[in-house]
């Protein structure tokens, strides 16, 4: 691909890494499909500033600096004014609407494009652009305060670094996990989960709000369950697949919904979760385990994250 030319408002950035996300996997096999293809893929990209186009006012060559899932937006609209630039019918997706990071070279609007905290390696910042950011979106939407209990459905990428930040910010409030795997559920328990057990599994006393990141319904149901009256369930799933779809037969009234119960989704991110979460996880320390592969080795990232090769976040590092 010859180098992108940058416009007026935008940054050309040199790739140092780009986080490979399971949201790729359904770009490709088109359940989120980019409208226009080819597309280069990628949304958690950490690289240099190479060069600035006329207008660019507050940053330089040679600046570190990170690109998320949230690529722009129309700046005008209602959701823009307040500061829900997530919702903007005119959002644009890194990755998917535009091309990403899987690149050794990409454009991003200034506006778009966060500094990256000095204590992370840029392969340890790129997971956090798109699981941590999206994280910690989802910990907002949910209310928590501190000595409300939390429960987290499906503990992958997004989980662990929610807990990590409940435990830093929320001490007095206990986090229930439901996750599949033994393994996952020890992780959990060494991570500080007071209790871990299966989604199906009732637990000990009512949960006030729960976070759910599988692609499955079984985990919606089984949530609300467990909710406590006026409790909230928050989804962070771009979306859900049609396999069980017919569980939700088995919603019940006044089982699940009864008692002024919530379920609310999680629609991608604003720049102001992603520049809080940065500072927030510098503050914490939290640093992401993550696996190394070459850009020549996109694929084999892709299909060993579609076999569920789990071990840490996949990383392409780029020469
Ligand atoms: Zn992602
Ligand atoms: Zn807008």
């Amino acid at each position: 691909m010859p180098i992108p030319v940058p416009n007026d408002h935008e940054v050309l950035i040199k790739v140092l890494a780009c986080g490979v996300c399971h949201t790729e996997l359904d770009e490709i096999e088109g359940r989120t499909a980019p409208p226009v293809l080819p597309v280069i893929p990628g949304h958690q990209v950490v690289g240099l500033v190479e060069s600035t186009g006329k207008l660019v006012s507050k940053l330089c060559r040679g600046d570190r600096v990170g690109v998320a899932w949230i690529f722009s937006s129309c700046g005008k609209c209602s959701f823009c004014i307040s500061g829900q630039e997530n919702l903007c019918a005119e959002f644009k997706a890194t990755g998917r609407d535009v091309n990403g990071g899987y690149a050794e070279y990409m454009t991003v609007p200034e506006a778009f494009a966060y500094r990256i905290p000095e204590v992370f390696n840029s392969s340890q910042a790129a997971p956090l652009l798109c699981a941590g950011a999206v994280g910690y979106r989802s910990l907002l939407l949910s209310g928590l305060q501190n000595g409300k209990n939390i429960g987290l459905t499906g503990f992958g990428a997004s989980a662990h670094i929610v807990l990590q930040i409940v435990r830093f910010k929320f001490p007095e409030t206990k986090i229930f996990v439901f996750a599949r795997s033994e393994n996952e559920r020890k992780f959990a328990r060494e991570l500080g989960a007071f209790w871990t057990g299966d989604s199906s599994d009732i637990v000990p006393e009512p949960i006030d709000c729960i976070i759910d990141t599988t692609p499955v319904w079984k985990s919606v149901i089984e949530a609300l369950k467990n909710l406590k009256p006026g409790g909230r369930l928050v989804i962070n799933a771009i979306r859900k697949e049609d396999t069980d779809k017919s569980l939700l037969l088995n919603l019940d009234f006044s089982t699940h919904l009864w008692m002024e119960k919530e379920i609310k989704s999680v629609a991608n991110v604003t720049r102001r979760d992603i520049i809080e979460f940065l500072d927030l996880a510098s503050e914490i320390s939290i640093v992401p385990e993550v696996t190394e592969y070459s850009l020549e080795q996109a694929n084999i990232a892709l299909v060993e994250m579609k076999l569920r090769v789990i071990k840490g976040a996949k990383v392409l590092v780029m020469d």
